[in-house]
């Protein structure tokens, strides 16, 4: 499509667009003056659905009414209900229904899957990082490798992009592999880079290094409902995801995690839980685990009901519009963005989000200067600031609009 700079095209991009009325379905922050804020980061935390109090008062009135009788009689038993969550996930990674569960929190979950999916030997004990993942994930990795008596400085590789670039190239990817195949026992990437937006080639990675019987596993905390995934169909080991980012389910709510189905049955090392055992004897209080052979035998304890309901109110939004319609509109929401970008007369701010992404947009500020935040911000932009140098944007397809892009990109001008 041809993308005009004018507010016209802008409004008549959003009479067009199929998902418009969604909007209306969030809540969004309202400046001192009653207009809401220009909300592009859907990739921090997600908005608030309009549909989440009822469903988490609905939770609140069975467990006020009926008490412990909640577990089996609630409208929605507390006992299965985070089975009710399955369906929906295993549609927004790509999986089957028994290889995910809503569990835990995001890093827990990363501990847990390194549990049962890093477990070296005196050949194989590498592992593969982003070397500008979050910190989060570097620390989990790093407390492993020393759990098991290893050294970070010999047994984590870091990927860095090549002097002068942003990105990391998957040939470099490969070739690292390649060169360490007998040594590296784990790959952890993000799907998405939580920095540079940059979506790595799942696909051929998990390939690449399965040929080596090297485990792969991705961190989907910007992937999950910002990209579309085919974890099933890649072999793809394990991954992890939380769900208050794009998933729109509130402040630390509860995360996900994917097991693939060829590993259900394998008795893999793992910390247990009761909520993990067989669910035949789980209240037969067995002294012997015996877990569950699907993703739900990772679970650990029964889990927090009220945010598993606003997960769940969230998730019918993403069950009604379905993938596939959310990231054409991605697409071509986030493609207006990166045109409105390109007409700035500007030297001050550079894109570094490659042609590989989902909706979030990188911007690399000339001399770390982070006033130009602090101006759009004030003038009704929220977006974020990572050190040391980007903000990053992320029109996200469900609640944004193209005059939000459009508008944006003006406030932006007249800043810069
Ligand atoms: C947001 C994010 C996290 C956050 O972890 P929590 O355990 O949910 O606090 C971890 N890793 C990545 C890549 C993230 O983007």
């Amino acid at each position: 499509m041809t993308f005009k700079n004018s507010i016209e095209f802008a409004l008549e991009l959003d009479k067009k667009d199929p998902l418009a009325s969604y909007q209306d379905k969030f809540y969004f922050p309202l400046q001192n003056n009653g207009d809401k804020y220009i909300y592009l980061c859907g990739n921090s935390l997600g908005l608030q659905s309009k549909n989440t109090e009822e469903f988490v008062q609905q939770e609140l009135e069975d467990w006020k009414s009926l008490g412990v009788e909640g577990h089996l009689h609630a409208k929605n038993p507390w006992l299965p209900y985070h089975e009710f969550l399955s369906s929906s996930y295993s549609k927004i990674v790509g999986a089957k229904e028994n290889e995910v569960v809503a569990m835990n929190t995001l890093s827990v979950n990363l501990h847990l899957m390194m549990v049962s999916f890093y477990r070296p030997t005196k050949v194989r004990y590498k592992i593969i990082i982003e070397s500008d993942a979050f910190p989060s994930d570097i620390y989990a990795v790093e407390s492993h490798i020393k759990h098991h008596g290893l050294d970070p400085s010999s047994s984590l590789i870091k990927l860095a992009p090549r002097k002068g670039e942003v990105v990391v190239r998957t040939e470099d990817i490969l070739n690292i592999i390649n060169e360490n195949s007998d040594s590296i026992s784990l790959i952890l990437l993000g799907g998405v880079n939580y920095y540079t937006g940059q979506v790595f080639d799942m696909q051929k990675i998990t390939d690449y290094a399965h040929k080596y019987n090297i485990m792969v596993g991705f961190d989907l905390a910007h992937a999950a409902g910002n990209i579309e995934l085919s974890l099933n169909d890649w072999g793809v080991d394990f991954a992890v995801w939380c769900s208050y980012k794009y998933l729109n389910s509130g402040p630390g709510s509860v995360a996900g995690v994917f097991i693939h189905e060829k590993h259900h049955k394998r008795k893999l090392e793992r910390f247990a839980g009761w909520w993990g055992h067989n669910k035949e004897s789980r209240f037969k209080m067995p002294d012997e685990f015996m877990p569950i052979e699907t993703a739900e035998g990772w679970q650990l304890s029964n889990p927090p009901i009220l945010s598993l309901a606003a997960v769940r109110a969230s998730l019918s939004i993403f069950d009604e519009v379905g993938m596939p319609s959310l990231v054409e509109k991605s697409k071509q929401l986030t493609s207006y963005l990166v045109f409105l970008l390109g007409q700035l007369p500007n030297d001050r701010i550079k894109i570094i989000t490659p042609n590989e992404r989902g909706c979030q947009i990188s911007l690399s500020v000339k001399n770390g200067d982070k006033n130009l935040f602090n101006e759009i911000t004030k003038k009704g932009v929220i977006a974020d600031w990572r050190e040391p140098d980007v903000i990053r944007v992320a029109p996200v397809p469900l609640y944004n609009s193209y005059l939000d892009v459009y508008n944006f990109c003006k406030i932006l001008e007249e800043t810069l």
